[in-house]
C-alpha cells in the first residue's frame, strides 16, 4: 500500500476530513486469513489512529479468538470509512462512495482467504444491498474473488446483550468452517 498510504494519510475527498484527527487507515498483516471492516472510526480510534481499539473491538476480537482462534494482529482490520463523522453518526452515503477507492484499493492489496463485513453500514456497502442485517448475516458470499460473511456490529451486541453476540458467535464459526 505504498503510494495510496501517503495518499489517504491526507485524503480530502470528503468534508469528514474538515472534523477528523487523523485518517484511520488500518493495519495488519497481507494475504491474513481474516480481514475485518467495520464502519468507520469513532472516538477512541480518531484519537488513537487505529481501528476498533474501543470497547467495541474489544468485544469483537475476543469473539473473534473465542470462534475462530485468530488474534487481532493475525487479521488486517479496517473500516469502510476512514474518517470519524461527527458525533459517530452513520456515514453518509456520499462519504461511502467518496471513501470507496480506499477500500478497493485495500482489498486488492491485502487479499484476505476471508472478509468479515462488520455492522450494517459496512455489509450494505461492501455487498451493495439494503438486505437488513437479520438476512445478511452468517451466509457466506463473493466479494468479488474473495469470500465474505457479514455479522452484527459489536455496538449492538454491547447495547442489545447475549442474544446479539449469539448470533455473532455463530457468524464466526461459519467463518471458521471456511478457514479450515
Ligand atoms: N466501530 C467501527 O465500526 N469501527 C471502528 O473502528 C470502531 C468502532
Amino acid at each position: 500500500m505504498g503510494l495510496a498510504l501517503s495518499e489517504m494519510a491526507t485524503c480530502t475527498r470528503c468534508s469528514l476530513s474538515e472534523t477528523r484527527q487523523r485518517v484511520v487507515i488500518g493495519s495488519g498483516p497481507l494475504r491474513p486469513a481474516l480481514m475485518v471492516i467495520g464502519e468507520a472510526p469513532g472516538k477512541n480510534e480518531d484519537e488513537g489512529g487505529e481501528p476498533f481499539i474501543g470497547r467495541s473491538g474489544q468485544l469483537l476480537f475476543r469473539l473473534i479468538e473465542e470462534e475462530t482462534g485468530l488474534t487481532r494482529s493475525q487479521c488486517f482490520v479496517t473500516n469502510v470509512v476512514k474518517c470519524r463523522p461527527p458525533q459517530n453518526r452513520t456515514p453518509r452515503a456520499s462519504e461511502l462512495q467518496a471513501c470507496r477507492p480506499w477500500i478497493d484499493e485495500q482489498l486488492r492489496e491485502v487479499l484476505p482467504k476471508i472478509i468479515l463485513a462488520v455492522g450494517n453500514t459496512a455489509a450494505q456497502s461492501l455487498f451493495a444491498t439494503k438486505e437488513p442485517m437479520g438476512e445478511l448475516h452468517g451466509v457466506v458470499r463473493m466479494l468479488g474473488a474473495t469470500k465474505a460473511v457479514a455479522t452484527y456490529h459489536p455496538a449492538a451486541a454491547l447495547r442489545q446483550g447475549n442474544s446479539v453476540v449469539e448470533m455473532m458467535r455463530q457468524d464466526l464459526q461459519t467463518v471458521s468452517k471456511e478457514l479450515l
